[in-house]
């Protein structure tokens, strides 16, 4: 292992969030009851007809043109044919000819530098029914059948499992940031083909390549790569190369290995033709614009913001930006004029881990911006110390009652400045043994001073301002 250089090229399906289906009127949703969200258009009856859903359109060409593609003059779909129980038309409507988006490229950031990944079409078509599998018999949940469907197809240009688990990592969060998609891969609302093929390092000609269908998680793709390329590898060492064959084949997650479904020989002519039920229409140049202006800015950019206008630092920055939940709340905070590092730290610190711990979402955390500005206010103007802040953080939570309701006048910090001076006057007027010995050499007295004081002030003084205060005392 390790001398043969491997190639990964990728499929990426991602069901878009849109008002209803992408050629009906039925509600694209996953939660609730099976096949309650089917119209006869779904179900293929005699003599229904599709229409076109606009707003998948857009989200399509917006993904697009994120994705630096070219768009087509037309929008034109076409008809795949097949016969499957979860494809009740018998053919599925899909682009072929005349995607949303080709040859297009995208550059995603890995540890220590950067990767363009090329892309070589993006297009719009129709999921199908969902298909649940009993001991002796099938379910059909029609709710899934005519969900819009984003389907990105890379260029084989990804080098290694990292590099294949970031881009798709950075597809979804682009599709999160710009609403194309919830992107929820619980939700299976991502699911990915993987191909793969090794070639000796220097190789002109690509090696022959297995294609992985229908992964459903990243580390899934992660582990279904590195097992591709170990099986390969050893099969070409062994010299039996020959057995490497184009074919089909699926992840099994039990064992973490790939199994063998079929021979890529015996694909399926589908018979593609022009889809005449939808009538193609020009792409106007002002609309593309229009979806251009409204694309916001991407987690990447935001990410080189925060860094580069809030001083957080590159790991902060990037966690920050790992969901757009953590991103629009960062930002609503600094919106209200709260110190970005602070809050940067409590949101990674205290609130993710808080969210994780009970398992919920940060739109249903009981401390908004608004509440948890009163706890950043006064960590930052020290009237609380952190070790308050913290505590009420928690209670606040608890009991959910405004943190402004903990922070009263006897829990407060001491950070009157003539307040400490007088107090620490006292304590080196009590102490001028230590303060001569202190000047003699035994400069730990220090903290002997300082603790002094918190004790006069039962822990309240501000730790931080009696420092300072004992320095220009004792050292001027
Ligand atoms: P198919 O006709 O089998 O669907 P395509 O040429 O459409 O094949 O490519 C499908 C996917 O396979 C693309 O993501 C592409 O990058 C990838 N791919 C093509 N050739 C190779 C290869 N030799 N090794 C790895 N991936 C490949
Ligand atoms: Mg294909």
């Amino acid at each position: 292992m390790g001398k043969y250089k491997a190639v990964i090229g990728l499929e990426m399906h991602c069901e878009l969030k849109s008002n209803a289906k992408v050629f009906s009127k039925a509600k694209n949703s996953y939660e609730d009851l099976p096949n309650i969200y089917v119209s006869p258009v779904d179900m293929a009856f005699p003599g229904t007809l599709p229409s076109l859903n606009i707003e998948c359109i857009r989200k399509g060409l917006m993904a697009s043109i994120i994705l630096n593609c070219k768009q087509p003059e037309y929008m034109v779909f076409d008809r795949k044919n097949y016969y499957y129980p979860d494809l009740p038309k018998g053919y599925q409507i899909t682009q072929m000819h005349n995607p949303v988006g080709v040859n297009g490229s995208i550059t995603i950031e890995m540890d220590g530098y950067d990767k363009k990944v090329d892309i070589l079409d993006i297009h719009l078509e129709e999921d199908s029914a969902r298909l649940n599998h009993y001991s002796n018999y099938s379910l059909i949940d029609y709710n899934r059948a005519g969900v819009p469907l984003l389907e990105l197809v890379t260029a084989p240009c990804l080098d290694n499992a990292d590099e294949a688990v970031a881009f798709l990592e950075a597809m979804r969060k682009i599709y999160q940031y710009c609403d194309i998609s919830d992107a929820d891969t619980k939700k299976g609302q991502i699911r990915c083909d993987v191909n793969v093929s090794i070639m000796e390092e220097g190789a002109k000609e690509l090696g022959t390549k297995v294609e992985i269908k229908n992964v459903n998680s990243f580390a899934n793709v992660r582990e279904a790569i590195n097992y591709e390329i170990k099986r390969q590898s050893e099969l070409k060492d062994a010299g039996r190369y020959d057995e490497v064959e184009q074919e089909t084949r699926r992840f099994d997650e039990e064992s973490g290995t790939t199994k063998r479904m079929r021979s890529k020989v015996d694909a399926i002519d589908y018979k593609y033709f022009i889809e005449p039920n939808i009538p193609k229409f020009k792409i106007k140049k002002s609309w593309l614009d229009e979806i251009k202006k409204s694309i916001p800015m991407l987690p990447r950019e935001r990410k080189e913001l925060y860094i580069k206008e809030y001083g957080l630092s590159n790991y902060d920055a990037t966690i920050i930006v790992k969901e757009k939940s953590y991103a629009e709340y960062f930002e609503e905070c600094i919106k209200l004029g709260m110190n970005p590092k602070t809050v940067a730290n409590y949101l990674i610190v205290n609130i993710i881990a808080y969210l994780n711990k009970w398992a919920i979402e940060l739109k249903d955390f009981y401390l908004t911006p608004n509440l948890l500005k009163q706890i950043i206010d006064a960590l930052d103007k020290g009237t609380i110390s952190s070790k308050q802040a913290k505590e009420i953080f928690n209670k606040s939570l608890e009991e959910k009652n405004e943190p402004k309701n903990y922070i009263t006048s006897d829990s407060a910090q001491i950070s009157d400045e003539s307040l400490l001076e007088e107090i620490i006057n006292k304590v080196l007027e009590n102490n001028s043994k230590q303060i001569e010995d202190y000047h003699n050499g035994r400069t730990n007295l220090f903290d002997y001073f300082v603790g002094q004081v918190m004790k006069e002030t039962r822990g309240k003084a501000n730790p931080s301002l009696v420092k300072e205060i004992l320095n220009t005392k004792l050292n001027k």
